[in-house]
């Protein structure tokens, strides 16, 4: 079995500073099944034992995931000096764990954001060879049309040249201000907005729904996110 320092075991878990371990477990408020550990360097088996902490029962893993539903605003990325970041949103139980998002969504665009310390999860959802599907709701200035719907179907030219793929466009409401769900296959860098571009629209409003099969859960108010389900991970893999 893997054995691992107990108080390194424990800062990742977010209970503090090793000092500050290390005198919870001179204490006396720590035991490796039921036993009281009072060197926080003791090695321990996180697999097969159970550590308590006072009466608390520590959830010791690797890797977490978590699904949030991103606020306008933040920036997806770990670090910024000007802005507030979708991980300065997280607590410092998750935080401890070293999350990033995975991928991108622009400041102003809300919704799906996956964030884990698994690299290859994260590499796997972002290779461009796997087609993983994200679908956006969006607001767009100016009537969404069965014209548009097409060119999707077809794929579009973008500012740069660049020739999307196909993507599925659904018009909710066609007016001066349509609404529209748009699922896409890869992720150019502001892709959707370039994509009405592309039809001399503009898009005011932006949400990720989902995520390959993975869709946003509308008890998440924006800021909010929790942890994935064992049976929604299994979606995702
Ligand atoms: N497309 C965009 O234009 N912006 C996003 O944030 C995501 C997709």
């Amino acid at each position: 079995a893997k054995k691992q320092r107990l108080d390194k075991v424990l800062a990742h878990l977010g209970y503090g500073s090793r000092k500050e371990i290390n005198r919870l477990c001179k204490g006396g408020l720590v035991t490796v099944d039921g036993e009281v550990i009072k060197s926080s360097s003791t090695h321990v088996d996180t697999e097969n034992s159970i550590i308590k902490v006072g009466d608390e029962e520590i959830n010791y893993r690797e890797f977490v995931y978590l699904m949030m539903n991103k606020p306008d605003g933040v920036i997806s990325a770990t670090e910024d000096s000007r802005h507030q970041t979708v991980v300065d949103l997280i607590d410092a139980e998750y935080r401890s764990f070293d999350v990033f998002p995975v991928g991108r969504l622009d400041i102003d665009t809300e919704g799906f954001l996956l964030l884990t310390n698994d690299g290859k999860l994260a590499h796997r959802l972002l290779s461009p060879k796997k087609h993983v599907p994200k679908t956006y709701y969006a607001h767009v200035e100016g009537k969404v049309t069965e014209t548009d719907i097409e060119a999707f179907k077809r794929g579009v030219t973008l500012d740069d040249g660049y020739e999307t793929k196909p993507g599925e466009l659904t018009i909710l409401k066609s007016d001066t201000v349509s609404e529209i769900k748009l699922t896409i296959y890869e992720g150019k860098f502001h892709q959707v907005k370039r994509m009405f571009e592309a039809v001399d629209k503009k898009v005011v409003y932006l949400k990720r729904i989902s995520m390959g099969n993975l869709k946003l859960d509308e008890n998440l108010e924006l800021g909010e996110y929790r942890e994935l389900t064992e049976a929604e991970l299994e979606i995702l893999v």
